[in-house]
This record gives structure tokens, sequence and C-alpha cells, in this order.
């Protein structure tokens, strides 16, 4: 069977950065599944994954636009501390959801001075030109569940 729209798809995969350092791996996990087409996973592996078939192994170099887009400068802020009223201590490397105007985002505190919180709500990896090394586990069609639902049941998806 072939990676096509709709069909389950399952990947161990390692993640390097242009330098080859590791960023992430399903390596000694479960691999992992996705619905294709659904946007599960950035749109330039799924375009590399089209067609494929269970046991092929690729190379795939994804440039920042095709991953986690480019890095907005416009979502780095200062926000005052006493925005984050009962967090406790505000460090750096802390991760909040932020309201925003466009609807909750992850962002990351980059910087405490004084009174001023400096908060980015980049991607951790926005900007940065990908290499992923793929191999293919598995390919079968999605139940009817799975599909309703958006995402895979099982090994590798959710259990519920
Ligand atoms: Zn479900």
């Amino acid at each position: 069977m072939q990676i096509a729209q709709d069909v389950v798809v399952a990947i161990h995969y390692t993640l390097t950065d242009d330098k080859g350092e590791v960023l992430d791996s399903s390596s000694g996990a479960d691999p992992l599944a996705y619905i294709h087409g659904s946007g599960g996973i950035i749109s330039g592996l799924e375009e590399a994954l089209l067609g494929k078939v269970a046991g092929d192994k690729l190379k795939v170099a994804i440039p920042a636009e095709k991953a986690y887009g480019a890095h907005e400068p416009g979502l780095i802020q200062q926000v005052p501390k006493r925005a984050f009223q009962g967090a406790g201590e505000i460090k750096a490397g802390m991760r909040f959801t932020a309201q925003t105007e466009h609807g909750p985002r992850q962002v990351v505190v980059t910087r405490v001075a004084g009174d001023m919180v400096t908060i980015d709500g980049n991607h951790p990896l926005a900007g940065q030109d990908l290499n992923f090394d793929v191999e293919i586990i598995e390919v079968r069609a999605a139940t009817a569940e799975e599909l309703e639902h958006g995402h895979v049941h099982g090994a590798g998806g959710h259990h519920h």
C-alpha cells in the first residue's frame, strides 16, 4: 500500500539540524503514527513521504518554510512581570500558554530584566532547515473512527 491521503503511516525518524546535531528521534520509542494529509506532521515531510511504501528509507532535507516556518521577530514581546501573577518566580526557559489575538500559543521566556519579561512565541525550530532520516514502518488504511477523530489509535497514537 502506498502512502496517500487519509492512510495511517508509522515512521521511525531522526531529526538533525544543518550542523548534524540530533534534535529529536523516535529511536527507542514507538514509531510516530499519523494520518497522511491531516496536518499531523510538517508539510515538507508529508510531500516527501507521498507514494512511498512500508520498508522504504529516505533522507529528506526540508527548508524552514516547509518545516516550522520563518522565525518571526513580531512574536517576540516584552510584557510586564505582573502579567504572570500566580506563576511564581519567572525565569528564562519557562514555558507558558499565552492568550494572543491568534488564539492560545506556546511561548517561552527568553529574558527577565527588572520588571520586564521577554517572551518568544516562535516554535523552537522556527527558522531552521531540518534533515529527516526516515524509515517507514507501516502503511495501512485508517479506520472510520480514526478519520472522524483526526488522529491514529493504538501504538504511536492515542489510547482512549
Ligand atoms: Zn480518537
